[in-house]
């Protein structure tokens, strides 16, 4: 290693593993919350033409307006409420972060949650303050208070529903959560498609409250789209440290054109979110330990103790990738995190899981 690494990189960024991605090839990929479908041909050759005029030979809109209007009016986004985009929603929590990053300020999150939301702390050299959720993965309302009230957090992360759990939280505790803080809360609704839960509406009674949503899970994982509701006063502010080009003139050509077409995404969540509660039925009786309600594409499973592992391995073995949590958050331990994919695939996951499960309960 060059000296030079040692003397100059952060002590805490050199401290830090890079974010992991597993690698799928030839595995029917179930780790990454992705939707499993294509568009219809039809639709592809639309879509082709689209890019056929595109000028790559331009820098792209800095402020990508057809992308804003279209978005506006796929999600009803309400003309008072300003929009930022990011190179997916990650890079919104960037430029959040950077905004309100000063020494001794401090990031609260309920955890186990999104782990972007703690790197990217660490990055901007913030403090982390996690709160762990009960053990049904619910807020723990007095622990989120008392820990706002001493810790003054100059920003909050809720995922709504959160990953990797699921689970989603009542509207009355977001609502006592943003009375009781005075930094900004971000709502993260990265699995709006699979819920009913809606915060945009909060944002007319909160002005620390800005809401984050992102195309990757609905259908558009590949092209980087994250967005950003809230007040302008806030979003003219964050915009200054996005870098002015983000969002290449090819994303911004197949969004506007996929927004168009947006009941195509639609049907295909839709399918995933029955697909959902079908496998969750399916699920019971098979010897796992417990299965967590979920309103996002994927639910969360833990295995009979110390078994997570090697059911992971066996399912692997049998060509079924999913999430292994086990040695990540304690409150993880024996987790698995299954992403609803197309039908056959669901079908492959869960006999692979149903064999594995049998081999380990045999060997107990
Ligand atoms: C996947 C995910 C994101 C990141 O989405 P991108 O737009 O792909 O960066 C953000 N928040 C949560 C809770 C997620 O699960």
């Amino acid at each position: 290693m060059s000296k030079g690494v040692e003397r100059w990189v952060r002590k805490d960024i050199r401290d830090l593993s890079a974010y992991h991605v597993a690698d799928a090839s030839g595995l029917i990929k179930l780790d990454a919350m992705e939707n499993p479908y294509h568009w219809p041909d039809s639709l592809k050759q639309e879509w082709l033409k689209e890019l056929e005029v595109a000028e790559l030979n331009r820098y792209p809109d800095p402020e990508a307006h057809d992308v804003k209007s279209a978005l506006r009016a796929c999600f009803n986004i309400d003309e008072l409420q300003d929009l930022m985009l990011g190179n997916g929603s990650d890079e919104i929590i960037q430029c959040i972060a950077m905004a309100l990053a000063e020494p001794g300020r401090k990031v609260l999150a309920p955890e186990p949650s999104f782990v972007m939301y703690k790197m990217i702390a660490t990055f901007v050299g913030m403090d982390y303050v996690g709160v762990p959720l009960t053990k049904d993965f619910q807020l723990d309302m007095p622990a989120m208070l008392e820990a706002i009230e001493q810790h003054q957090p100059a920003l909050i992360f809720i995922a709504q529903p959160n990953n990797p759990t699921g689970t989603g939280y009542p509207e009355s505790e977001l609502r006592e959560i943003l009375s009781k803080a005075e930094g900004l809360v971000v709502i993260d609704e990265a699995y709006m498609a699979f819920t009913d839960t809606d915060s945009l509406p909060l944002l007319n009674e909160f002005d620390h409250l800005v809401v984050m949503r992102t195309l990757s899970k609905v259908g558009l994982a590949g092209l980087r789209l994250g967005f950003l509701v809230g007040a302008s006063s806030w979003i003219q502010e964050f915009n200054k440290v996005r870098l002015p080009y983000n969002i290449s003139v090819l994303t911004q050509a197949t969004v506007t054109f996929a927004l168009k077409h947006f009941e195509v995404l639609q049907q295909q969540t839709d399918a995933i979110t029955k697909d959902r509660n079908m496998l969750a039925q399916r699920l019971e009786g098979i010897g796992l330990d417990r299965i967590w309600p979920s309103e996002a594409n994927f639910i969360l499973v833990r295995t009979p103790k110390d078994t997570a592992r090697t059911i992971f391995d066996a399912m692997k073995d049998q060509g079924v990738l999913v999430k292994c949590l086990d040695g990540g958050h304690p409150m993880l331990k024996d987790c698995l995190r299954l992403t609803i994919g197309a039908p056959k695939e669901n079908e492959s996951m869960f006999l692979a899981l149903q064999k594995a499960l049998q081999a380990v309960l045999r060997k107990a």
